[in-house]
C-alpha cells in the first residue's frame, strides 16, 4: 500500500513512521510513505498556501489551488489512490473504517490541513471525510499518524501473531473492548492477578474473559 501524506510539516512523521509496527510494516514492503511537502506548491515567490477567509474571520485557510494540485499530483502516482481529508466536520473514524480500508488496500493520500482550516472546495476532490474525536487539533499531521497507524497494523503480513487483531477491541461492533490483561508478578504492592487466570482452566479463563469484555462508554 502507497501512502501520501500532504503536509506543510512532512518532517513530523518519520518519527513515529519508523519505529516498531509501522518500521517492519515498511521492512516487509506492506507499505510505503511518500511526502509531499504543501509549500512545493505554494503560489508567487513566498510560496503562499494560505489565505484569509471570504466573509471575514479569524486566522488563514488552506487555499484550494495548491491543494488541489499536490492532490492531482499524488494521483499521477496513484491513480486509483482513495483522497482522505481529517476534519472534525468528517464522519467519526472507527476500527470498522481501518479495516475497510486495509482490507480494500488501495493506496491512500491523506489530506493534512493547518491553520484554521481549508478551502471547502477541495472536499470535491476528496473521497472520505473523517474526525477522530470531539476535540480541536492543530492540524491534521496527527490524525493522519492516526489513521495510518490503525490500517497498517492490519495489513497482511504486519502483526505477529495472525488471530492478534481478531482479538482486540472494537473488532465486532466499534464498541466492545477487550477483557483486562495481567503479567508477572502475580502479586504486586497487595494487587493480585485475578485467581481464575492462575487456575489453568481455559474454559474458566475464556468465561471470565468474557465477563469482563464491555462495552465502551458504558460503565
Ligand atoms: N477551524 C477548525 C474548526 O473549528 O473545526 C479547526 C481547524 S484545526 C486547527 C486544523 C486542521 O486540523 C483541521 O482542518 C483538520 O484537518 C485537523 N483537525 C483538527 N482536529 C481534528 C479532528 N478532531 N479530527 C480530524 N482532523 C482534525
Amino acid at each position: 500500500m502507497l501512502i501520501q501524506l500532504i503536509s506543510l510539516f512532512p518532517e513530523v512523521f518519520p518519527g513515529v513512521f519508523n519505529s516498531s509496527m509501522l518500521f517492519k510494516a515498511q521492512d516487509v514492503k506492506a507499505v510505503e510513505f511518500k511526502y509531499i511537502n504543501l509549500r512545493d506548491y505554494g503560489k508567487g515567490p513566498r510560496q503562499q498556501v494560505d489565505d484569509t477567509p471570504y466573509g471575514g474571520g479569524d486566522g488563514m485557510l488552506l487555499m484550494v489551488d495548491p491543494l488541489v494540485r499536490a492532490i492531482e499530483d499524488a494521483k499521477k502516482t496513484d491513480p486509483k489512490a482513495l483522497v482522505i481529508l481529517p476534519t472534525p466536520r468528517g464522519s467519526s473514524y472507527k476500527q470498522s473504517d481501518a479495516k475497510s480500508l486495509a482490507a480494500e488496500g488501495n493506496g491512500l493520500i491523506i489530506i493534512c490541513p493547518r491553520y484554521e482550516g481549508y478551502d471547502e472546495r477541495v472536499t470535491n476532490w476528496v473521497d472520505r471525510q473523517y474526525s477522530i474525536g470531539n476535540y480541536v487539533l492543530t492540524g491534521g499531521e496527527i490524525p493522519a499518524m492516526v489513521m495510518v497507524d490503525s490500517i497498517v497494523r492490519l495489513l497482511p503480513g504486519v502483526l505477529g501473531g495472525e488471530t492478534s487483531a481478531a482479538i482486540e477491541s472494537f473488532q465486532d461492533d466499534d464498541k466492545t473492548i477487550e477483557y483486562p490483561q495481567y503479567t508477572r508478578p502475580e502479586s504486586f504492592r497487595g494487587l493480585d492477578v485475578p485467581e481464575v487466570l492462575l487456575s489453568g482452566h481455559h474454559a474458566q479463563i475464556e468465561a471470565w474473559r468474557s465477563s469482563k469484555r464491555r462495552i465502551k462508554n458504558k460503565t
